[in-house]
């Protein structure tokens, strides 16, 4: 038995939600932090998820409530783990929490909020569109409390702040906190960050407007998006006739990512499905070297393969050029099956780009913990009482995530 039961949990992702309430649940108490403002991470952007094709505010929900019912979860929101110190049943950790610049339970009128112009880019909908300076980061943000970005304000909105919130409310005083607590077990459910797709300079994200990312894909679809779920090119705000998915954008090259990141097959399979009902006059085309779907989604592949407006073309695209008239995404490939080459333009080139652990250029700041070649954390007895949890270990979907990080909180119960 550990000299002390509390679990730190490091990430508030669907696998660091997992690995609070599994524990707490049983009486342990839990610490999770999160850096961003909110909690869900990567799923909570999500239009919808395998395996039920759910929007995320099915299960996320459901997690929220086991939350705010379980008075031995504390969250911290804003915050990141600055140190850790001891061994496995005594761990000091060092946590820093930002300010948010506005009380938790601040109640801002909306008339307020709606004389502020100035405004910020929108994080959660991955920088596709602004968002006020003063704002919830999304409808159903958890915890549900207002945002500040006090130096994007101009002189006259402090003011206004100043003078017409309720007494209070606003504190642009408000200092960035360091407190110290003691735990016994840590989970590393840290997440990834998807593949810097300006590295894969031969596909021209980054400079060619109408080429975006899977992760921007899931916003486009969103009818909390910036589009509000319809598919408009980003050039042109014209409704998309054509969509391109390229396969293995960074992954399974030796130059980028050299291993499979598991998930974006059938990510582009399921955006597919977006465009299909959002627009119902687009094709789609998806380039690939193989098709990686695993288990029962394999149904949700062959039911794809049947569809009229869907194409799959088996070769890795060499290019993407930018027409200058027109704005499209035209694509160069060879085409393995047929033997040819193609170049053809689209409305909209989307890449699936791969999953890099978010520890593989932020590390958790405990000297010990081992990582694998490419950043995912080693979980295991080498580490003592830390262990990892869904993509922080290695690419895995939400349902794996899950069943992991159940692991994680049942090993983190026993060390
Ligand atoms: Fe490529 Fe598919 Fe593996 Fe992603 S899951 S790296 S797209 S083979």
């Amino acid at each position: 038995m550990s000299k002390n039961g509390k679990i730190l949990v490091i990430g508030g992702g669907i696998s660091g939600i997992t690995a609070a309430v599994e524990a707490a649940e049983v009486g342990r108490e839990v610490v999770l932090v999160e850096k961003e403002p909110y909690l869900g991470g990567r799923t909570v952007r999500m239009q919808r998820y395998f395996p039920k094709m759910c929007p995320p505010t099915c299960g996320m929900e459901i997690n929220f409530k086991r939350i705010r019912n379980n008075p031995r979860i504390t969250v911290h929101t804003l915050a990141e783990v600055l140190k850790i110190t001891g061994e496995a049943g005594n761990y000091d950790v060092t946590i820093k929490i930002q300010p948010r610049y506005v009380q938790d339970d601040a109640d801002i009128p909306n008339s307020v909020i709606e004389k502020l112009s100035s405004e910020v880019s929108d994080g959660y909908n991955m920088g596709m569109c602004k968002t006020k300076a003063l704002h919830i980061p999304h409808p159903m943000a958890f915890p549900m409390q207002y945002l500040l970005v006090p130096e994007a304000l101009t002189d006259d909105e402090r003011e206004l702040l100043k003078n017409e919130c309720p007494p209070g409310a606003i504190d642009f005083d408000m200092q960035p906190q360091e407190i110290t607590i003691q735990v016994g077990s840590i989970i590393v459910a840290t997440g990834w960050e998807p593949y810097d797709a300006t590295n894969l300079d031969n596909l021209g994200y980054g400079r060619h407007a109408n080429v975006i990312t899977n992760l921007m894909m899931e916003r486009l679809a969103a009818v909390t998006g910036p589009t509000q779920g319809k598919m408009l090119r980003p050039s042109d705000g014209k409704e998309v006739q054509s969509v391109a998915f390229v396969q293995c954008a960074g992954s399974r090259d030796e130059n980028h990512l050299p291993y499979c990141s598991a998930v974006c097959c059938m990510g582009s399979l399921k955006q597919a499905r977006y465009v299909l009902e959002a627009a119902p006059e687009a094709k789609v085309t998806i380039f690939y070297i193989d098709i990686r779907v695993i288990g029962r989604y394999e149904k949700f592949y062959y039911d794809l393969l049947k569809e009229e407006r869907v194409e799959f073309i088996k070769g890795k695209v060499a290019k993407i050029e930018e027409d200058g008239q027109t704005k499209d995404a035209v694509i160069e490939v060879e085409d393995t099956i047929a033997g040819n080459k193609i170049r053809k333009p689209f409305d909209l080139v989307v890449l699936a780009t791969g999953m890099v652990p978010s520890t593989a250029h932020s590390k958790i700041p405990y000297e010990d913990l081992q990582y694998d070649p490419y950043g995912f954390v080693i979980s295991g007895n080498g580490n003592g009482g830390i262990f990892a949890a869904g993509c922080a270990q290695r690419p895995v979907d939400v349902a794996r995530s899950v069943r992991q990080a159940t692991g994680a909180a049942l090993k983190a119960i026993q060390s």
